[in-house]
């Protein structure tokens, strides 16, 4: 950390960084407000309310075959004869009981008539006349799905707080959620940093850079469920850079990106301790993305995240998506570590969580992770030919070809 910068100079490991910013925003105990949003909008929303079954799941004992609706009971033996008694098709009902030595020949959906409990499948019939012979026995409720067996009505099938993907919608729209209690999207203020920085409209200087952080991080919000607000490009002086983390106050979370490192003109730090920030911490044992700030200023959380624009990639996966999708009345969700193969040995930095760019594929003998050509943090031609990272813990040793390591799925 920068001398007089407001400080917690400990780094903390990954796990314990992720913990902090969990721990952090649960005290907080932050409680969006709701709002109620049609069906067909609700994808990656968080639910507001709790979704209970209208009525029993299925509601009838519903055939899952074509073929004939028997009493199990008249077909314990191979061959039995029995009577057609009539049809029912899908989206009707067979109105009378099925007497004894009956069926009645059923259609995939259908419900069961009253009388039969099972469905033999019209493979293992022959039917003359009015006579269908059954070649096998049949258990009793076999190809039926039992009335209520998925959920008895009044059941609480969807909890507040859940991710709404596309399982969940089918099944709001099952129970007849036509419009869904949400909670409101967090306003994400995204604030670059960098003399050097120019907008991606601008034909750069040969010594500058384009602003790719802002549209990567919007995107990145976007998808976390946050509503991104690009705020102009900070520059490397104190008083303009008050000015506009004064600007971003009415977001919900602030991610900023550069100036957070050990450089004269790094002032992104010293601006957030005069405006009172509290600092969570101000580096983590991860690479890339090491000098990654975490606090809290005038209420709000903030991330200062590594200008790189790999770190700034990785860091804002790792920590501020989770952080969003808490803001946004969600689980803070950990990221998922999966497991493939290693194809060439990897030099690797004790006390460190590495995240390499990686592409994982699916070959013969399973997941196969291998390393794209990657040159370091600012490298965002190797992190497009990646699909994911590859994950080295702290105190794993360097692994080598053929060994089984952890690895991280890109979120798209
Ligand atoms: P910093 O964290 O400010 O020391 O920046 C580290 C590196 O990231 C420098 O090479 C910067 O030029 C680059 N960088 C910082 N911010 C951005 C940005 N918004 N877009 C692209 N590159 C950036
Ligand atoms: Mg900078």
């Amino acid at each position: 950390m920068k001398p007089g910068a407001a400080s917690v100079t400990k780094m903390l490991s990954f796990e314990q960084a992720l913990s902090e910013v969990e721990a952090r925003l649960a005290a907080a105990s932050f409680v969006p407000a709701t709002e109620v949003v049609p069906l067909s909008q609700v994808w990656g929303r968080i639910l507001a309310e709790d979704v209970n079954a209208d009525r029993d799941y299925p509601p009838f004992n519903r055939s899952t075959r074509d073929g004939f609706a028997v009493h199990s009971e008249d077909v314990r033996h191979a061959n039995s004869a029995l009577t057609l008694a009539g049809e029912v098709r899908a989206g009707e009902y067979f109105k009378a009981e099925v007497k004894a030595g009956h069926c009645v020949a059923i259609m995939t959906g259908a419900p069961l008539p009253a009388g039969t409990d099972a469905v033999v499948m019209m493979e293992h019939t022959r039917t003359q006349g009015s006579k269908v012979e059954i070649e096998r026995p049949v258990s009793s409720f076999e190809n039926v799905v039992r009335k209520g067996s998925e959920a008895q009505a009044g059941k609480h099938i969807l909890p507040k707080g859940r991710r709404l993907r596309v399982g969940e919608i089918g099944l709001l729209a099952s129970v007849g959620k036509g419009n869904v209690a949400v909670y409101v999207r967090p306003r994400v203020a995204i604030i670059p940093t960098g003399e050097e920085i120019v907008p991606i409209e601008h034909k750069p200087e040969w010594y500058q850079v384009r602003n790719s952080n802002s549209a990567m991080l919007a995107a990145a919000v976007a998808r976390a469920g946050g509503i991104p607000w690009e705020i102009g490009i900070g520059p490397d002086q104190k008083e303009a850079l008050r000015g506009l983390i004064q600007k971003s106050m009415e977001a919900d979370l602030l991610l900023l990106s550069g100036g957070v490192s050990m450089g004269k003109y790094d002032f992104v730090e010293d601006v957030l301790g005069d405006l009172g920030a509290e600092f969570y911490f101000q580096s983590v044992a991860i690479r890339p993305g090491k000098p990654l700030v975490f606090g809290r200023v005038q209420r709000r959380f903030f991330f200062g995240l590594p200008g790189n624009p790999v770190s700034s990639f990785v860091t804002c996966n790792l920590f501020a998506r989770p952080a969003i999708e808490a803001l946004m009345g969600g689980k803070f969700e950990r990221p998922s570590l999966l497991r493939a193969r290693l194809a060439q040995s990897v030099r690797h930095k004790a006390g460190l969580t590495t995240f390499t760019p990686a592409r994982i594929e699916n070959r013969n003998a399973g997941p196969v992770v291998s390393l794209v050509g990657w040159q370091g943090s600012g490298d965002l031609v190797g992190v497009a030919e990646a699909n994911g990272f590859l994950v080295v813990h702290p105190e794993q040793p360097g692994p080598e070809v053929g060994d089984w390591v952890d690895v991280m799925l890109m979120a798209s």
